[in-house]
């Protein structure tokens, strides 16, 4: 198979938490900004698009309201995603000014005015602060469907390839534990790799997302140089990965949150009906209002087995 009849999609989902970018540029001494995140996501994104005509981009905007579409927005077609370099785009072009490659001046400029469209529309008052990263997974995953689906209406026997890229920067949401593990089971299911790049904190659930899916955690040493990690790991793909020598493989933390109090927890209940997670015991599942048939004590001889969950 020749590489012209493979479609390789990226995705990159952007953390754009208005909260934490916030406390960010308060804080450090090191400077680093939404907007120069947004640039180096944007040049992995024109970097992508350049290394093969067959390359396609989707980049989405994680916030805690909502998860938009950067690019392709409004204003492309679907059709643009596949289209003989984006021929068919309404968008106006104003023509190139410094000699950079027209398509791609038009895709940052669009990625800058909806970044801005988000921002200013933001309700700072609502009671929201996580941001919705599984949801954001989600609406990657049916990018991934749609031009599936569409691309091979147009040339048959066409491979896609797809990829999601997380840069993360917001602590992780155990509220959205189970959402989060459906959208990585969805993944692995249609073959699409996670990447994630965490700017802060670690992701115990990024790091699942990606030891499940096969594709690279990389927590970032030093904020400021995000530009040149992205270009160095998650610019190559799959194939060519092989070829390199990456980050090594990290400890992956694969404790489940449990369903009463979303706490990470190594040992606990489990319900015999439908697998829900506990970390005390209870005689009635919250989830399926299975009751438990216990005599007294009720500790003692509780029919339900402790189970240990990190096997
Ligand atoms: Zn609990
Ligand atoms: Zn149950």
């Amino acid at each position: 198979m020749s590489a012209e009849d493979e479609l390789s999609l990226l995705v990159i989902i952007v953390d754009t938490n208005p909260i934490w970018w916030g406390k960010k540029a308060q804080g450090e001494a090191e400077q680093f900004t939404l907007s120069k995140c947004i640039d180096a996501a944007m040049v992995l994104g024109n970097s992508h698009l350049f290394m093969n005509r067959t390359n396609r981009l989707a980049v989405i905007a994680s916030h805690t309201q909502e998860s938009r579409f950067l690019y392709p927005g409004k204003r492309w077609a679907v059709a643009d995603l596949f289209g003989d370099g984006g021929t068919s785009m309404e968008y106006n072009c104003s023509g190139s000014k410094d000699g950079k490659y027209e398509l791609l001046t038009a895709i940052n400029d669009a990625i800058a005015e909806e970044i801005k469209d988000l921002m200013t529309k933001t309700d700072m008052r609502g009671e929201q602060t996580e941001t919705l990263l599984a949801g954001s997974l989600a609406k990657a995953l049916c990018s991934n469907v749609d031009i599936n689906k569409m691309s091979k209406e147009l040339k048959a026997n066409q491979e896609m390839k797809s990829r999601i890229l997380v840069i993360k920067a917001a602590e992780d949401s155990a509220l959205q534990y189970m959402n989060f593990m459906n959208v990585i089971f969805a993944a692995q299911k249609q073959s699409v790799l996670i990447d994630a790049c965490v700017l802060d904190s670690d992701s115990g659930l990024l790091q699942q997302a990606c030891d499940i899916t096969g594709g690279i955690y990389l927590k970032v040493p030093h904020m400021p140089s995000l530009l040149q990690y992205l270009l160095w790991v998650f610019l190559p793909d799959q194939e060519l990965r092989s070829q390199l020598v990456l980050p090594p493989p990290i400890h992956v933390d694969y404790r489940a949150a449990c369903f009463c109090h979303r706490n990470l927890i190594e040992i606990g209940y489990v319900c015999s009906v439908c697998l829900s997670i506990f970390c005390n015991f209870s005689p009635i599942c919250s989830t399926c209002e299975t009751a438990f048939k216990i005599s007294l004590p009720p500790v003692m001889k509780a029919k339900k087995k402790k189970l240990k969950l990190s096997a």
